[in-house]
């Protein structure tokens, strides 16, 4: 008969397999539906041979815990709206992070994990846990806007943030070499305060990046965790998670023209701007030589361009304008205008924000471009509509070496003959800077909710098709 340790390797790996295949199919759109079955599948497969383990018994705790976790899970998911998507997984990955660090602990307290290895590996989790759980809870704040999006910083930051790194250092020493509670329960609070110092004096604008590494960190917490569990499986899907969250870090880095380094050492961004009074914005924009143009100049316009660029942003996802966008996108095609849309790698509040929601909308993929494959495009386009989007298309980014965004590529939306922003005032996006592309001669703003101006827009088009 096949023994249980022969079977339980088999199906860790074939779990593994599937997670790597889950990964593969994730990297596209046309593939992400199977690559996340594929996931769930494998993930199936590792709790079920987990759960039959002889060392398993606490199995009426083990139904209880599922349990209220799965409800809670199961609510969070179905409520969550895809703009809140960032924190809720910066929340998911605080979990990973606490969860580390009690299996540490836990391990530390249960006895025979004792040895310089065994130390390090408990050492080691204690921090990347503790790390990974206080940052993600800082960030998950800040994205949720509980706390400032502010860079919040403080003379001797940096003094301060290597004085902690050298006292864990010297701490881990202590503890592998005597193996007491004592240096392990103060990393516990070093490390805790590390990740809240650490992720607070980041500025909002960096916060897509802070989350992909705090991903990654939690990767790594959990190989921690499968070290001291002596669970191959758990290492292996917490490479994956670390390793592609890290790579992940560098691809938006580089999105944002921002060293992984730079960002870590925080510091950037103006944070939250004071909101501007809703009923003056008409008149604040003319003050300040705005051009501002209604549904009905924008229809057509429209009508009688060739090439369409529309740029999604932030805006769109919060006004949830998808579905009225392909009708707009229909509308035009039917009269014979090229309509494709450009998606800047940091578009909306996370990566791949905006090509989950035009895919919700069906809007065709072969339409929708990354910023490489269509920003040499921009000077033959007749009309460019930004829709809800703000810091990727500040020229400031090109212009203004002063600026926190200098040097982020940006969409070249002010390269086309005429440039639409929709959006409802003349407010700053999550950088909090004014944006000159504003207040170009060749831009006109459409000020309204970016859903009930697409719908204008759509029968304001039907219109003109009827008559
Ligand atoms: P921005 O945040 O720069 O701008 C969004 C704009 O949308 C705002 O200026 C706002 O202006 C407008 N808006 C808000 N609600 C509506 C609405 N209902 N109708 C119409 N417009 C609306 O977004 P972008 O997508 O241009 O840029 C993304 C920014 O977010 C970058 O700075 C990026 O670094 C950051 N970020 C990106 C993440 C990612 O992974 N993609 C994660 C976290 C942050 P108004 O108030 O006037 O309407």
């Amino acid at each position: 008969m096949t023994s249980l340790p022969a079977i339980t390797t088999v199906a860790y790996l074939v779990a593994s397999i599937l997670f790597i295949l889950a990964l593969k199919g994730l990297s596209s759109p046309a593939t992400a539906r199977k690559g996340n079955l594929l996931g769930i599948i494998g993930m199936f497969i590792a709790v079920g041979i987990t759960l039959v383990q002889p060392e398993v018994q606490a199995y009426g705790r083990i139904a209880l815990f599922a349990a209220i976790g799965g409800i809670v899970g199961g609510i969070v998911a179905k409520k969550v709206p895809m703009t809140a998507m960032p924190e809720t997984v910066g929340l998911f990955n605080s979990f990973v992070g606490l969860a580390a660090a009690l299996v540490s602990l836990g391990a530390f307290h249960k006895g025979g994990h004792t040895g310089t290895i065994g130390s390090i590996e408990i050492f080691l989790g204690v921090v990347i846990g503790m790390v990974t759980w206080t940052g993600s809870v800082i960030a998950f704040l800040k994205l949720n806007g509980r706390v400032s999006g502010a860079p919040i910083t403080w003379p001797g930051r940096h003094a301060l943030n290597m004085l902690m790194g050298i006292a864990a250092l010297a701490l881990g020493a202590w503890f592998v070499v005597t193996h007491e509670a004592m240096p392990l329960y103060l990393t516990v609070v070093v490390a805790g305060l590390f990740g809240i110092l650490w992720i607070i004096a980041i500025g909002g604008a960096d916060m897509p990046v802070v989350i992909s590494i705090l991903n990654s960190y939690s990767g790594w917490a959990s190989v921690a965790t499968g070290f001291i569990i002596g669970n191959d499986l758990l290492i292996i899907t917490g490479s994956l998670v670390g390793a592609s969250g890290f790579i992940l870090s560098i691809i938006m880095g580089r999105g944002m023209n921002r060293s992984i380094s730079s960002v870590l050492m925080g510091g950037f961004g103006e944070g939250d701007l004071e909101a501007g009074d809703a009923a003056n914005i008409q008149a604040q924009a003319a003050a300040r030589g705005v051009n501002i143009g209604d549904v009905e100049v924008a229809a057509e316009l429209m009508r009688g361009s060739r090439e369409i660029i529309i740029i999604p942003g932030y805006g769109l996802a919060v006004a949830q304008a998808q579905h009225p966008v392909r009708e707009l996108t229909e509308r035009l095609e039917a009269e014979g205008v090229r309509v494709r849309f450009a998606i800047h790698p940091v578009a909306g509040r996370m990566p791949g924000h905006m090509n989950v929601l035009l895919a919700e909308a069906n809007i065709p993929y072969d339409q929708v471009l990354e910023m490489d494959s269509i920003n040499s495009d921009f000077p033959e386009t007749d009309v460019t509509l930004v829709l809800g989007a703000n810091d990727i298309v500040n020229t400031d980014a090109l212009d203004l070496p002063s600026s926190p965004i200098y040097g982020m590529p940006i969409l070249d939306a002010y390269k086309s003959r005429t440039v639409m922003v929709v959006k409802r005032s003349l407010n700053p996006g999550f950088s909090g800077i004014d944006n000159p592309l504003f207040y170009r001669e060749n831009t006109m703003m459409v000020f309204g909710d970016a859903r009930e101006i697409v719908d204008a827009m759509v029968k304001e088009l039907k219109g003109a098709a009827v008559a």
